[in-house]
């Protein structure tokens, strides 16, 4: 069966020394280097945002990092301002490789709108058009942008299955990561921790 290789989120602000560091989300790079090569296509996505993105506090007057406020009603977590489109933040760790990446998916674009997971645009239709129908995701972070990107992938009815071993969480609250892959299982996806 083929297989295809998700890739979330591994750039410059999410890894120590950016903007909205995961610890250790640096540790994922050699892990997918060394992946890479083995799968039939490789996605790496981006957080790609606008200046004035919905999900940075500073978007929101008076508002801190990290408090969650509600949005039209669905409760948003604000950032530091983080990945900003064509900024060096925004760009893939320099030690990632780049030779077997297949199409890099962009998301966040939109000021107005979050996006945590990758199918947020067409990737699922293109995906399922070039015949695959399995899925290994990992990368950052595990309780954000990897567990949206997994639940949608389950949704879509890939075979799903989350390299628990390359995936790195913010935890911003005790259990985060736990809870985010006990919500992944559920889902349906497979976890590998090794
Ligand atoms: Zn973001």
């Amino acid at each position: 069966m083929k297989r295809a290789l998700i890739v979330v989120d591994v750039q410059n602000d999410f890894c120590p020394g950016g903007a909205l560091a995961v610890p250790r989300g640096d540790e994922t790079v050699p892990i997918f280097n060394r992946l890479m090569p083995s799968y039939d296509f490789v996605v790496v996505t981006q957080d790609w945002h606008p200046p004035d993105h919905i999900s940075f506090a500073a978007s929101h007057p008076g508002r801190k990092p990290f408090e969650t406020i509600l949005i039209n009603g669905r409760p948003q977590t604000l950032w530091p301002v983080h990945c900003v489109r064509d900024t060096s933040g925004a760009g893939l760790h320099p030690a990632l490789r780049r030779d077997a990446i297949g199409r890099y998916e962009k998301k966040g674009i939109e000021p107005e709108t979050e996006s945590y997971s990758a199918f947020s645009g067409s990737l699922a239709a293109q995906l399922r058009s070039e015949g695959f129908r399995a899925l290994d995701i990992g990368g950052l972070a595990t309780d954000y942008c990897v567990r949206a990107t997994v639940l949608d992938a389950c949704a879509a009815g890939f075979t799903t299955r989350v390299l628990v071993y390359a995936c790195r969480g913010i935890e911003a609250a005790p259990g985060d990561i736990a809870r985010a892959l006990e919500e992944m299982r559920a889902g349906g996806a497979v976890l590998v921790h090794a």
